[in-house]
């Protein structure tokens, strides 16, 4: 490629998952489409995750041989999925004809805060990165890794490769970063739930962590916090063709009029309720403060009515959290005097997200009447500026979507 066609373009960050790297063909496939965008005029840094369920099946026989490994090995050994792929990645691209190099997390520069498993990046030194596309290259990284002060390996937490890209993308102030995924784009609701759903070309980093932290599985959180932070440009599009996805970006010059932009749903959420609890100062701030410093994320409080002198309090959690909710409750429970607990999982969270929202009013109660119609009872409610959260029985969740779906207009 020539010098002057590169340093007149900008830098792309492309971002392939898992599934989109499962087996050779599909390695083959990453690598033309890498291929594809510099021969387009731009340098490419393509990050990848490990091939298929790698990470999975590592875990599985991890667990097979140690009950409770440090959390030093295990970053040790999940990192090394993705250095699969991008050697790979790599020897395919070269094999094509064009020039690549693979770079794991540390030697691209992901320096992150010295916490395993879930460890933040607090730094990109980018330097390798850009030496390597200066020279031409393709340049293949590791996804979902990173090293800390103490020169040791860390992970970025289950879908981290997402933040990695954005995190490159920023350091090198790139146009933007694609995600290729399975999926063609964010949806106004799941497909597969809303046959009629529509694929959004624009949605706002807010809206995004909403419907991602809600359950549209589409980026991990933490990459659309940082994009945000950065304002990087994120374009989520699909692997297996090339129609244009959609954009996240800071929501200016959205269309005007749009007051819900997608409906979403969350089964992943236990409902528990406290029972008797006495009405005076301090209580809630107890409960709640205990289950905070246990890192429990506490979503739609509701406290009933009082009768006697006593209340009950409902909240919910999320179900992998209700084992050690539990423990924490009974003993605050009897600190409290409060009567009882009870634990539900049957309930689903449907929410809207909108931008819109904040300055429309009557949202909430075309959200109430649309459940109202098709007879689902909501058992509790939470809202934000950008988003209205009801509780109601799990399986009327399809039944709630589609109705609330319908009332917006969001369909096709
Ligand atoms: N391979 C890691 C995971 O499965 C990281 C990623 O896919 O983004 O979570
Ligand atoms: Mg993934």
């Amino acid at each position: 490629m020539l010098e002057w066609v590169r340093t007149n373009m900008g830098i792309i960050v492309q971002k392939f998952g898992g599934s989109s790297v499962a087996d050779a063909e599909r390695i083959r496939r990453v690598a033309l489409r890498a291929i594809e965008t510099q021969k387009q005029g731009n340098d490419v840094v393509v990050v990848v995750s490990a091939m298929g369920d790698t990470t999975d099946e590592l875990i599985t026989l991890m667990n097979e041989l140690s009950s409770s490994p440090s959390d030093r090995e295990v970053d040790m050994l999940l990192s090394t999925g993705e250095q699969v792929s991008i050697a790979l990645l790599a020897m395919t691209i070269e094999e094509l004809g064009y020039s690549a190099i693979s770079l794991t997390g540390p030697q691209a520069g992901i320096m992150t805060e010295d916490v395993h498993l879930k460890a933040k990046i607090i730094e990109v030194k980018p330097d390798r990165v850009l030496e390597e596309l200066k020279k031409g290259k393709i340049v293949v990284v590791a996804g979902f890794q990173g090293i800390n002060s103490n020169g040791d390996i860390t992970t970025l937490g289950r879908g981290g490769s997402d933040t990695t890209a954005v995190a490159l993308a920023a350091a090198l102030n790139s146009e933007v970063c694609e995600i290729f995924t399975d999926v063609d784009g964010v949806y106004t609701a799941n497909p597969r739930l809303v046959p009629d759903a529509k694929k959004l070309s624009v949605i706002s980093y807010d809206e995004m962590l909403e419907m991602a932290s809600l359950g549209a599985q589409v980026l991990q959180s933490r990459a659309v916090e940082f994009a945000k932070h950065y304002g990087v440009k994120i374009h989520v599009r699909a692997s297996f063709n090339n129609s244009e996805g959609t954009i996240v970006r800071e929501e200016r010059n959205m269309e005007k009029g749009t007051v819900v932009t997608g409906v979403t749903y969350d089964k992943n959420v236990a409902k528990f309720a406290i029972l008797g609890v006495p009405d005076t100062p301090g209580i809630a701030h107890k409960i709640f403060s205990a289950l905070g410093d246990a890192r429990i994320n506490v979503d739609v409080i509701v406290q009933g009515a009082k009768s006697n002198e006593v209340t009950d309090i409902l909240f919910t959690v999320a179900q992998t959290d209700i084992k050690k909710s539990r423990t924490i409750l009974e003993k605050i429970c009897l600190e409290i005097g409060a009567t009882g607990i009870l634990c539900e999982e049957d309930v689903a969270k449907v929410s809207i997200v909108g931008a819109g929202m904040a300055s429309n009013p009557g949202v909430a109660g075309r959200m109430f009447g649309a459940l109202a119609k098709v007879g689902v009872n909501i058992e509790a409610v939470s809202t934000s500026e950008i988003k209205i959260s009801c509780l109601i029985k799990q399986d009327s969740t399809e039944k709630a979507v589609k109705a609330i779906h319908e009332e917006f207009g969001l369909g096709k």
